[in-house]
């Protein structure tokens, strides 16, 4: 199948996007077009225009400082991935981002894009929230920043307006003492999973954040629940469902094994 016809749009300045952006309310932005396209090719999706940022390489920043992580909207995965001081800042980033997609998807697709594109199935939106992180938005109006608790909103459906653009992304710094892991079972590597676990342990702390099994990237506070416990206490929170890969019950059976298994590692890493 062929994509709707749309109009393209290749922007060099931020100025030029915003306003491509607000001049027509079917314009979509066009990252590394891992998802958009082929949503595109199925007909899912039919925006009148796309907005390609890819001439924007002032958007393609990381920065690793004290407080955290700053991924601009052009980074790809590969290139978050690769950053030594990124790791050392914030490891669950690295962590997560083995886990999606193959290589040559992470070689084009940005993590940006991933956060708004906002797949409840995705890693990225649940270390962003787990880690109470944040994303820049800009408009042609002006600028303002979504705290990860308010930028999901549904299956695949970001509270961006239509009109903003993305920025960057702010992933906190590990605070010292803490430690985070990271795991997930798919069918295949590099495949979306059946569940993933991503766990923040500090002191006596213990927050666990989950994907494939609820809506939304779901953020679970599990402090001072018994270690076997852990699953149970967290499946009271989380909605996992059927479909053609798993049934629910596994699913809920995959939350219990990963959730014990990914706090002690946490625990261990603090
Ligand atoms: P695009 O495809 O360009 O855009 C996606 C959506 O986000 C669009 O609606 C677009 O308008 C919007 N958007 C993008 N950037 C911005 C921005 N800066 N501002 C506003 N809106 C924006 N992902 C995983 O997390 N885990 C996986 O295991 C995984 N497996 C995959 C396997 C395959 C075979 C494929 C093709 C993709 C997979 N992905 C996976 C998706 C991949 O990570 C995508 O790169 C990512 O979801 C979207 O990033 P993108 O830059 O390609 O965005």
């Amino acid at each position: 199948m062929k994509p709707a016809p749309f109009t393209y749009r290749r922007p060099v300045t931020l100025q030029e996007a915003l306003e491509a952006l607000a001049g027509d309310s079917g314009a979509k932005v066009l990252a590394g077009g891992q998802s958009l396209v082929p949503l595109l090719s199925m007909r899912l999706a039919a925006p009148t225009m796309l907005v390609d940022i890819n001439g924007l390489p002032d958007l393609a920043g990381i920065e690793a400082g004290p407080d955290g992580v700053r991924v601009g909207a052009l980074a790809r995965h590969s290139d978050v991935l690769a950053d030594r001081a990124v790791r050392q800042t914030q490891p669950l980033l690295g962590q997560a981002l083995q886990h999606v997609a193959h290589p040559t998807i992470r070689n084009r697709g940005t993590t940006v894009g991933s956060l708004v594109h906002a797949d409840a199935a995705a890693e990225l939106p649940v270390v962003l929230t787990l880690l109470g992180g944040s994303v820049e938005v800009a408009s042609s109006t002006g600028t303002r920043t979504i705290a990860a608790h308010d930028l999901f909103a549904g299956p695949l459906e970001s509270t961006l307006e239509h009109d903003e653009l993305a920025v960057s992304a702010f992933f906190p710094a590990l605070p010292p003492g803490a430690g985070v892991a990271f795991d997930e079972i798919a069918r295949r590597h590099g495949d979306y999973a059946l569940c993933g676990v991503a766990a923040l342990v500090q002191e006596e702390r213990v927050r666990v954040g989950y994907l494939s099994v609820s809506d939304v990237p779901t953020v679970v506070d599990l402090t001072g629940v018994a270690d076997t416990d852990l699953g149970d206490a967290a499946l009271e929170h989380l909605d996992p469902a059927d479909d053609i890969h798993a049934t629910a019950d596994y699913r809920a059976q995959l939350v219990r094994v990963l959730t014990q298994r990914v706090v002690a590692s946490a625990r261990r890493a603090a």
